[in-house]
């Protein structure tokens, strides 16, 4: 399912979603509550991923700031639907002028918090000594095992560094904090996917995701030379679960037919419902609105083969585009 949009109305720029109006809760199709808000609150990054999934709505909205009151509301009218958790998004959530209050707003709330990051202010002592003992949860950026790997994808040299300090110092701060690393695949740093994985392992993270190029944003604009056949995924990511250690690894849109006996580990399996909040653009007006996604299907497709698969209730396929530019014979019916 592509992103549901649910506005009550458009005024004067900018407008109020329905999230701040305090509309109607949202039950899903299977009569579920939503309990995960995605909040974005910032559209700016200090890196130029290649891969960016976020690089043209950062282009078209970062002249426009979420204030501390629109977030606020946000978060307000969420937890008063129902939802238990906020994960902050952006660009880079941690260079939010008021991201240690939205943070404190969200405890006040009884609220979980999460971060999806590359480490900006959380490399900083001071920053993370405030932030760390405020979250829950942290989703580190790493794209590579070493600074010339990370930083050549990254965009910006000393990335790398950022990165790994952020997560060596949450750790030094909370031996028990739960964080985790995404690591985008691509063509170019698929063979190293092993080694990204052990590091990532190494520095103490519980939970690693290894996500395929998702065809959106930077990465569309460059999908041709960032795509990893489908061959290189099945031969390169069976490989990876040995070299997690203790850490959980989770593939996230992935074909399952491709993890071979570590399909059960597909993130198609263990994928939470969530409402994103962020600027929207519509004719003459910029719109702070909500994105309801029920099931993690968006931008996925069946192939003819998926028809006689056992997993196409719960596989959502690969992604559209790829079936579109690139050979599918590799995915086989399990
Ligand atoms: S054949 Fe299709 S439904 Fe089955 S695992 Fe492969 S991609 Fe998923």
């Amino acid at each position: 399912m592509n992103r549901a949009r649910h506005r009550l109305a458009l005024a004067a720029q900018p407008v109020q979603s329905d999230a701040e109006a305090g509309a109607t809760p949202w039950i899903g199709p299977d009569g579920q509550v939503m309990r995960r808000l995605e909040l974005h609150v910032t559209w700016h990054c200090p890196e130029r991923c290649v891969f960016c999934s976020e690089d043209h709505r950062m282009q078209a909205f970062n002249p426009f700031a979420a204030t501390w009151g629109r977030l606020a509301r946000v978060i307000r009218t969420h937890a008063g639907r129902g939802v238990q958790a906020v994960h902050f998004t952006g660009g880079e959530p941690t260079i939010h002028p008021r991201f240690i209050d939205l943070l404190r707003l969200c405890r006040q709330l009884g609220l979980r918090t999460s971060v999806g990051t590359i480490g900006t202010m959380l490399a900083r002592p001071a920053f993370a000594e405030q932030a760390v003992p405020l979250l829950d949860e942290a989703l580190f950026s790493l794209h590579g095992p070493d600074a010339a790997a990370h930083d050549a994808l990254a965009g910006r040299e000393g990335s790398f560094e950022t990165v790994t300090r952020a997560i060596t110092l949450a750790k030094q701060i909370a031996p028990g904090f739960r964080a985790a690393v995404n690591t985008v695949v691509t063509r170019r740093n698929l063979e190293q996917l092993p080694d990204t994985v052990a590091l990532a392992a190494s520095l103490g993270v519980g939970l690693i995701i290894v996500s395929n190029t998702t065809p959106e944003g930077a990465a569309a604009d460059r999908y041709a030379e960032l795509a990893v056949p489908l061959d290189d995924l099945a031969r390169v990511l069976p490989t990876v679960p040995g070299r997690a250690g203790s850490a959980i690894i989770r593939f996230f849109g992935v074909p399952m037919c491709v993890l071979g006996e570590h399909r059960m580990l597909s993130n198609d399996l263990h994928w939470d419902p969530r409402v994103t909040a962020e600027w929207a653009r519509h004719p003459g007006r910029v719109v702070f609105d909500d994105f309801y996604n029920w099931r993690p299907d968006r931008k996925r497709t069946h192939v003819p083969a998926c028809g006689s698969c056992e997993m196409s209730a719960l596989c959502t396929g690969v992604y559209a585009e790829f079936a579109e530019r690139f050979p599918t014979d590799r995915l086989r019916p399990i």
